[in-house]
């Protein structure tokens, strides 16, 4: 399919770069275009692969009819001038994961993951699950090395977790999984789509080409879920509350065709929206046939993803969670309602003048908060107007000491800031490893 092709690759970045490296093995003539100066040593190595690279504000420029394909970084919009062109040309434009499907034996096990929210949690349940017991297991799509980097070498029988982001999604036709996960559809990314319906409809794509051979793994508790799959052609699998999907939960714990497989108390995951997570991990693994002891000892160990909601450690009866990755108040509630037990809250950071009265509703089990950073009197104001008590600080590690002299046996530390980080860090990440750096120094006391 992409053999003595002419191919334009829109932005660079990795996935054009890896995308340009695989192609140059069949023989293509391939422009890659971006706006930005890119590094010098790889676009050496590209030139070295004969493959052409400009560096230009008007990319559209250089497209002509005598090229049979764009493939396009997914970050960029449909309106963009490259593919409104390309689109009167009646060029393919599609994305680097669609381009190297192409390149995968049709003996792999693919598992694509899509949703609102809960993503790269599922897809990496669901790659440490298969891990227990399948020789090979890849993670990849959304996450880590571009798929073009390792496409063409995946061996007959492989079990492959893709995440799938709706950008993705967009430029995929061919595309098919064996078995594909939905796991909620809420209003976002409406700054990219024209409207609420494409965006749906694009999330809809990853059961493009499914039979009733292939696999929908849907949450029933998501109206908008049931309704997006309510006519395509998979095997349709349901979790949810309700006593009827095939996996569910309630306030004991998850059940597989009506047997407990773990109780809550059980799992290091914390939260509802994990649980359904958990759910939706459950139901593509089953397929697969896993023993109900390989999930177990994933749930049992499993910390979350790093900087979401993410189990640190216990100590003394003291848990604590780092959710640097909440950077508004719909993430820090979502936090706030997975703990019964009393709470330290640590919230602080860029002050984008959102309010936090958001969070109020959630307030009940939060035995103090400790805030610092750029909004931390709008915060103290915030937790006066509430008779919870609040300690002020300048930065994250003043707070953490005064963590270390409130904190008893049975608490809940919490960091989930419901602000972005760049008033003191890089970025949430940052933010995140100092808090887990900080809790050893008063852990290890
Ligand atoms: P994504 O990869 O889709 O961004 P993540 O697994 O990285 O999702 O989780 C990011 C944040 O989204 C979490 O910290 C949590 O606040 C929220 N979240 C995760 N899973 C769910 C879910 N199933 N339903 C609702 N919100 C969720």
């Amino acid at each position: 399919m992409f053999e003595s092709k002419k191919i334009f690759i829109l932005g660079m970045a990795r996935s054009g770069y890896e995308a340009a490296k695989l192609l140059s093995n069949y023989n293509n003539e391939i422009l890659v275009t971006d706006m930005k100066e890119q590094d010098e040593n790889l676009v050496k190595e590209l030139e070295s692969l004969n493959v052409k690279i400009v560096i230009t504000d008007t990319p559209v420029e250089l497209l002509d009819d005598t090229y049979d394909y764009v493939i396009k970084n997914p970050g960029i919009r449909y309106d963009h001038p490259v593919v409104l062109k390309a689109n009167e040309l009646n060029i393919k434009v599609i994305n680097e994961v669609e381009m190297s499907y192409s390149f995968i034996d049709k003996d792999v096990n693919i598992i694509g993951i899509t949703g609102s929210n809960g993503k790269t949690t599922t897809s990496n349940l669901i790659y440490e699950i298969l891990k227990e017991e399948k020789d090979e297991v890849i993670l990849g799509g959304n996450v880590g090395v571009p798929l073009s980097h390792f496409a063409r070498d995946i061996k007959k029988g492989t079990y492959l977790v893709l995440e799938i982001s709706d950008h993705q999604l967009c430029d995929m036709y061919d595309f098919k999984t064996n078995v594909s996960v939905l796991t909620n559809i809420t209003p976002t990314h409406l700054d990219f789509h024209p409207s609420y319906e494409v965006y749906k409809s694009k999330k809809k794509k990853i059961f493009n080409n499914h039979t009733s051979s292939n696999y929908a793994i849907i949450n029933s508790n998501d109206k908008e879920s049931l309704n997006v799959t309510s006519d395509i052609k998979s095997t349709k699998i349901y979790y949810g509350n309700s006593n009827n999907n095939k996996c569910y939960c309630n306030d004991e714990g998850i059940y597989y065709d009506n047997k407990l497989i773990i109780k809550l108390s059980d799992i290091l995951l914390k939260g509802k929206h994990n649980y359904e997570n958990i759910m939706a991990a459950i139901c593509a693994c089953k397929i697969y046939n896993v023993s109900n002891e390989s999930i177990i000892n994933v749930l049992k160990k499993f910390k979350g993803v790093e900087h979401r909601l993410e189990y640190v450690c216990e100590y003394n009866g003291i848990k604590f969670y780092n959710d640097s990755k909440a950077t508004n108040c719909v993430s820090t509630n979502i936090a706030l309602a997975s703990f019964n037990e009393p709470t330290i809250l640590l919230l602080g950071g860029t002050d984008r003048g959102h309010s936090f009265y958001d969070l109020k509703d959630n307030m009940k089990n939060v035995k103090c908060v400790m805030c610092y950073g750029e909004s931390k009197d709008r915060i103290e104001d915030f937790c006066k107007d509430l008779n919870i008590e609040c300690y002020k600080f300048d930065t994250l590690k003043e707070s953490m000491k005064k963590v270390s002299d409130v904190m008893g046996r049975g608490d809940v530390v919490l960091l989930s800031p419901a602000c972005a980080s760049w008033d003191q860090y890089k970025d949430f990440e940052v933010r995140g490893k100092e808090f887990k750096d900080l809790v050893k120094e008063i852990t290890n006391e």
